[in-house]
């Protein structure tokens, strides 16, 4: 037997963002647990914001598992928040979401590096060099000495953990970086995402290092903000697609625009000027390659009739992959398919 250290991680009650809390419980095993070995858990929602002080006890239920490169033994375990009576807390989002594991979801998550209350690299006072060479750049003046070190060690534990990364590069800002997960239904693709951010977090303490995830923490300068891009496809899309289903998912997306901007992370107004690389927050558009534009088009799904992914560019980096994934399944929903309207004609 051996004791493994299983790191329990839950979203606490903040608003308007959940913040990422994990505690430990060692428990023997024979071999590598599996999620449905893990036991239900406790702890003080008091101090959480989930729970007045007189009645605390929360229930953690573990709903996904994964391998912990940073511990001898150990394991990162995602968990839903319940009540006591075993009903979803009221701060628990995932137990609601509108989940398909048809619908393929990839998250292009940025964020900002941040030492002594400014992006990495930044100069005590002022601003280094306007943005240019930054994006994808190489070398000590572009990226600092420490960035690469930090990028490249959390793809391993990524990796080491099983998330499904797909890529990763500098940002346009410096001391911005995004990296990419794939992920097949909305729920696995998010709680992905949810341990990407929990694993960044954790790695960065011992460089004295924060992570920044707010859209724009830089303000109204020409300075980008952070987004995480929402790339996604369900079956249909993928295999049946057409121009006419296209342009009434994107009517349905249009009608719908407060509910997405609702849930696709605070402060949008912020970011969502219309300027970097952004459309304007208050209308919907999209457009074939165009990066101005609330939808993405890629050309190779124009190419092949309306067929593949589309890329939502509004949702942001300090938002919610699982409400995020949700309404836009819940949009799809709307849009009868060519096989329903045939069915409802019959
Ligand atoms: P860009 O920076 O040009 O917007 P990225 O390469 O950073 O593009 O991200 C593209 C994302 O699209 C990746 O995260 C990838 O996983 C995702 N993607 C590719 N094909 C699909 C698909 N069929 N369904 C959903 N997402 C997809
Ligand atoms: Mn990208
Ligand atoms: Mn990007
Ligand atoms: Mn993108």
């Amino acid at each position: 037997m051996t004791k493994y250290k299983l790191e329990y991680i839950w979203l606490d009650g903040y608003k308007p963002v959940p913040n990422l809390r994990g505690k430990t419980q060692l428990k023997e095993y024979a071999e590598f647990p599996t999620l449905e070995q893990l036991p239900l858990w406790g702890f003080d929602g008091s101090s959480t914001q989930q729970a007045e002080g007189h009645n605390s006890d929360c229930v953690l239920k573990p709903v996904a598992i994964f391998p912990d490169g940073a511990r001898k033994n150990g394991a990162l375990v995602m968990c839903e928040v319940l009540n006591p009576d075993g009903t979803p807390h009221a701060s628990n989002g995932r137990a609601t979401i509108v989940d398909d594991p048809g619908a393929w979801f990839g998250f292009e998550q940025e964020y900002f590096l941040y030492k002594d209350g400014r992006p990495l690299g930044f100069p005590t006072n002022g601003y280094p060099a306007p943005q240019g060479p930054y994006y994808t750049g190489v070398g000590f003046k572009n990226v600092g000495d420490v960035a690469r070190e930090i990028v490249e060690e959390h793809l391993d534990l990524c990796l080491y953990a099983g998330i499904n990364h797909e890529g990763i590069n500098a940002e346009v800002a410096k001391g911005q970086w995004e990296f990419q997960i794939f992920g097949k239904g909305s729920a696995r693709a998010a709680d992905e995402m949810w341990i990407a951010r929990y694993i960044l977090l954790r790695l960065t303490e011992k460089y004295g290092v924060d992570i920044e995830w707010h859209c724009k923490p830089l303000g109204d300068t020409d300075w980008n903000g952070s987004g995480m891009h929402a790339n996604f496809s369900t079956a249909y899309l993928r295999e049946v697609g057409g121009k006419e289903y296209f342009l009434a998912l994107m009517a349905a997306f249009e009608k719908n625009r407060a509910d997405h901007i609702a849930v696709y992370g605070p402060d949008n107004h912020l970011r969502l000027t219309g300027k970097h690389e952004t459309a304007s927050i208050d209308e919907f558009s999209w457009g074939i390659a165009n990066r101005g534009a609330s939808i993405r088009v890629p050309h190779s799904f124009a190419n092949n009739n309306y067929k593949g992914y589309l890329e939502d560019r509004r949702p942001n980096s300090a938002g919610d992959p699982y409400q995020i994934a949700s309404q836009i399944l819940k949009t799809i929903a709307e849009v009868p398919t060519a096989a329903a309207a045939v069915a409802a004609a019959e």
